[in-house]
């Protein structure tokens, strides 16, 4: 492949695609098939410095637009998401194997909407102000400035490339930030096809950007330690988001930290059965179980714990692994075989800790044109305890750990146990319970009767391990922008 001839995904910088450079580059696979499907330029640290420059340029300009204006582009961004829909699914499939449904009905559906619900939360958004009183009848006016943050680095995963993206990258526009992106090396197409719709959508040069690589040693190191960075909002695993952390302290900066989970189901014997199964099956399985949201750990009320084993390994075997674009493949693979090796890990690990399979357990046989990807079937286990470590650190796969429990205080205390505390949901027929568990939740997400159902005004976001601070809503308003307090003396 050349730059010439082949088919590269290139970085943004200051409005263009910058050429690409053979000697920094890396190939891209399809986790369906194990064949290289691009090539992707690596930028080095010269490029995100340019990077980190233009978008310091472009903050006078875009700041300065009007709410209004900056809103408009958001919509008209989306508008042409839109248009070029399909373009934008083809590309995640590429990068991920997701299966073609779930790439148009969640991926790329909810990148829309990310960008019309953060142009209708800011548009709308309003400035704090107090009249205080003073002994002595004096009086002042304190009012809050909210200003763009500045130059945000913002570095995402693969799992829900472009979605997770838009999530931060909407809002830091629409408050007047510039942006520098860091993608995944697995997952570099569709924040690529995104520079090209926010530029034809009008966004001046420089606000956004994008530096593809990898992280310690490449563009995301470069990023998180060039000086002119003024906030980080990262989106990954634990362990990196403490190394982003310790890197951005020296010059302390902001950072939004939405990291990894151990979740916990919480099933009770008066949930409705099929809802609950319905309802773990897409919490456990979803994205091959490659969403942070994910269920991993399912407690079930002893009454009922066969009942709802004996069902959610039917409706496991029932998933179809398959092409992406087949329509009726449920289910994709891993994102790469070293995800799959670590998955594989916790398999070996969870049987030598006496786990009993209930269904998966190992690499499916698909047939030719997919034994090169990274499949592993989606995997049940009885027999472990909160002790074990497939229990208590996340795998990031298509597998859950079912655990008994007999009573309400015992369930909570069992899920409460992590280090983790990013979701949990809780299956229940009885109103108070499902108010009164999800409240004790030690968790950022807690959901009652249901898994991954997002109002993007709502707060979203972990504890513990699983991060610091919140995104949604007012809480997105916060983070990307910096209030100066104003005192008059009236
Ligand atoms: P990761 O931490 O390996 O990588 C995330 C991003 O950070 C990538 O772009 C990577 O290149 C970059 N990176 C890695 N090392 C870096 C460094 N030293 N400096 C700067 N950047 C660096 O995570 P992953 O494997 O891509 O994603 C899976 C993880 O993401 C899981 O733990 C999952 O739970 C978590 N996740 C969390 C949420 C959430 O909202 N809480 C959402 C999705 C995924």
């Amino acid at each position: 492949m050349t730059a010439a001839t082949g088919r590269w995904i290139r970085n943004f910088v200051d409005g263009r695609f910058v050429e690409p450079d053979e000697n920094h580059s890396f190939e891209k696979t399809d986790p369906a098939t194990g064949l290289v499907h691009s090539r992707v330029h690596e930028a080095d640290a010269v490029l995100v410095d340019r990077a980190v420059t233009a978008a310091r340029s472009a903050l006078g300009t875009w700041s300065d637009t009007a709410v209004r204006e900056r809103t408009a582009l958001l919509r008209r961004a989306a508008d042409l998401i839109e248009e070029r829909f399909e373009e934008f699914v083809a590309a995640e499939i590429a990068d991920t194997g997701k299966p073609v449904t779930q790439a148009r009905e969640l991926d790329v559906a909810r990148a829309v909407a990310n960008l019309r619900a953060f142009a209708d939360v800011v548009a709308a958004a309003g400035q704090e102000s107090f009249l205080t009183e003073l002994p002595g009848g004096r009086r002042a006016l304190n009012y809050a400035v909210r200003k763009p943050l500045g130059v945000v680095a913002v570095i995402v995963p693969w799992n829900l490339p472009l979605l997770l993206l838009t999530w931060k990258v909407a809002p830091a526009l629409a408050c007047g930030n510039a942006v520098v992106v860091k993608p995944s090396d697995q997952t570099p197409g569709t924040a690529t096809l995104l520079a090209q719709v926010l530029a034809d959508a009008g966004l001046p040069a420089g606000a956004y950007n994008v530096v593809h690589g990898f992280g310690g040693g490449s563009a995301g190191e470069h990023l998180t330690t060039h000086p002119g960075v003024d906030g980080v909002t990262f989106t990954g695993s634990s362990a990196t988001g403490a190394h982003v952390m310790r890197t951005v302290a020296p010059r302390v900066r902001p950072v939004s930290f939405e990291l990894g989970g151990k979740n916990a189901a919480l099933v009770f014997e008066d949930a409705d059965l099929e809802e609950t199964l319905t309802g773990l099956t897409r919490s456990v399985f979803a994205n091959t179980g490659q969403v942070c949201l994910c269920t991993e750990r399912v407690y079930v009320q002893r009454s009922v714990f066969a009942d709802v084993a004996d069902g959610l390994v039917e409706r496991a075997r029932a998933l179809r692994l398959g092409r992406p674009l087949a329509r009726a493949t449920t289910t994709g693979p891993l994102i790469s075989q070293a995800h799959r090796e670590k998955v594989r890990g916790y398999f070996e690990l969870a049987e030598q800790a006496g786990a009993k399979v209930l269904t998966g357990g190992g690499i499916p046989q698909l047939g030719a044109e997919l034994d090169g990807g990274s499949w592993i079937e989606p995997t049940l286990w009885t027999g472990l305890t909160n002790a074990d470590r497939a229990v208590r650190e996340e795998i990031f796969g298509p597998v859950a750990a079912l655990i008994p429990f007999d009573t309400e205080d015992e369930a909570i205390a069992l899920a409460n146990d992590t280090d983790y505390g990013l979701a949990s949901c809780v299956w229940t027929s009885d109103l108070r319970r499902g108010h009164r568990v999800a409240q004790a939740m030690n968790v950022g997400m807690a959901w009652v009767n249901t898994w991954f159902l997002r109002d993007l005004r709502s707060p979203f976001g972990g504890v513990g391990l699983s991060g610091i601070g919140r995104e949604g809503g007012a809480s997105s308003l916060h983070f990307y922008t910096e209030p100066t307090n104003v005192c008059v003396s009236l």
